[in-house]
């Protein structure tokens, strides 16, 4: 038979019971990554990745084209998906009813494979309950002139102040540059209060250390410092989820790490699909992320008023 869509792509293939064309197209350009060894990644990881990212609203990374312009950043269900993928309602600001995509199985996960996409970003709630956040998450922006020694400490200094007040938090190597701190929450709090405390957070450390930190946005303010990106924690934005291969050079994947873990990595883009493949063996880097009952209280509020 003649394959379809390019030299080698081959024939139709399933996976979870999703079909997939073209199984032999290198998704990644020039890293040897083809939709079937991403549909296989993401089949491995389907367990640990679904206890993050299932069932919430998803946006998606999409690239079904080589080249330079390939991808977009997809909110909405836009149709043609396999129905492996699910949906769910979401009320958006303008008051307008919106469907978007949702995980609920490992089939999911390779329907969003065979529409090529490369990167899975999550709302910080559950599809149950969208208006109380289940995690809390700070996003670590280095400027260009910083390391990643200089990363990998905010990230530990953050941490200590959040334990502090009381919110143990778990490390995320995004692939990229930074670092995640996302803390479990309880869903006792509304957006508001969520986000609230994430800018209090935020405000207080470059306060503190306006050397090290800014807490806006800005990038000219950014020169040599860190910026705490707490606005992941805004209802409608997204972060990318644990597990999500990321489309930059290499290839890289949005690593969960311990906190031990952490200490001695030298950069956020080192882990790739064998690396985590491989991880899988070993204890959840994330140990006890699903017991931890915590919330934003009063007594943590304060510890950064
Ligand atoms: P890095 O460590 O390199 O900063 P990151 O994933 O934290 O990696 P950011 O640029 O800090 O990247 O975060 C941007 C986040 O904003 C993404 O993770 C994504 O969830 C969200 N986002 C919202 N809109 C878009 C968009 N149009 N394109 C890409 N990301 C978007
Ligand atoms: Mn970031
Ligand atoms: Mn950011």
């Amino acid at each position: 038979a003649r394959p379809r869509a390019g030299k080698g792509a081959g024939e139709p293939v399933s996976v979870c019971g999703v079909r997939l064309t073209s199984p032999g197209r290198e998704v990644f350009h020039a890293h040897g990554v083809t939709k079937l060894d991403l549909a296989h990644y993401y089949e491995a990881v389907a367990g640990r990745m679904l206890a993050h990212a299932g069932q919430r609203p998803l946006s998606l990374v999409r690239c079904p084209q080589t080249g330079a312009k390939r991808c977009f950043f997809q909110k909405h269900d836009t149709g043609g998906f396999p129905d492996a993928i699910g949906h769910v309602e979401v009320t958006e600001k303008d008051g307008e009813a919106a469907a978007y995509l949702t995980l609920s199985g490992p089939a999911g996960l390779i329907a969003a494979v065979q529409m090529n996409t490369l990167e899975f970003h999550i709302w910080g709630s559950r599809n149950d309950r969208l208006e109380n956040p289940d995690r809390l998450v700070f996003d670590l922006d280095p400027d260009e002139s910083l390391g990643f020694s200089d990363v990998r400490r905010a990230a530990m200094d953050l941490r200590a102040r959040l334990d502090k007040a009381g919110l143990a938090t778990f490390p995320l190597v995004t692939g990229g540059k930074g670092v995640h701190l996302v803390a479990p929450l309880s869903r006792r709090q509304g957006w508001e209060e969520v986000k609230d405390f994430a800018r209090t957070v935020a405000a207080r450390l470059a306060q503190d250390e306006p050397e090290r930190f800014v807490a806006t946005m800005s990038k000219a303010k950014r020169k040599g410092r860190i910026f705490i990106d707490w606005l992941r924690n805004e209802r409608g934005q997204t972060a990318v989820a644990p597990y999500s291969t990321r489309s930059r050079e290499g290839a890289p994947i949005a690593a969960p790490v311990s906190w031990a873990e952490l200490e001695t990595l030298e950069a956020a883009n080192l882990f790739r699909i064998p690396q985590v493949l491989e991880r899988l063996e070993k204890p959840d880097p994330w140990e006890g992320y699903g017991k931890l009952r915590q919330s934003i209280t009063a007594r943590a509020r304060q510890s950064f008023a």
